[in-house]
């Protein structure tokens, strides 16, 4: 089994949250500015990858996307899409801070 990840470099604002937390120095900032004006993140050594999923749930602009390769088949991983804080759900219902009304 592999793994495979894709960044998006125009939502990356290049915490270095997901270099420091790949167990296999997948990652990497790069030296050219993205739109925003952030050293975005990239897959260095996408080969590397076991798709743990670790820098997917550490990204807080849900930036990367990763995949488990199995027999040629291609398996996306739900990691992206649960990984914001305050965007967790449980059965269906957001968990997050509580929005209060303004007087
Ligand atoms: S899925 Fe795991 S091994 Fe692959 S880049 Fe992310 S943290 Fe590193
Ligand atoms: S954690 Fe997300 S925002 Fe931070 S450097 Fe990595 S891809 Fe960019």
């Amino acid at each position: 089994m592999k793994g495979k990840i894709a960044i998006n470099k125009e939502l990356c604002k290049g915490c270095t949250y997901c270099v420091t937390s790949c167990p296999r120095g997948v990652i990497a900032i790069e030296k050219q500015f993205n739109k925003m004006g952030y050293f975005p993140a990239a897959p260095k050594h996408p080969d590397k990858c076991t798709g743990c999923a670790f820098c997917a749930q550490m990204c807080p602009e849900l930036a990367i996307e990763v995949w488990i390769t199995d027999n040629n088949k291609d398996e996306k991983r739900t990691a992206r899409a649960t990984s914001a804080p305050g965007r967790v759900s449980k059965g269906g219902r957001a968990v997050g801070k509580k929005r209060t009304k303004r007087a």
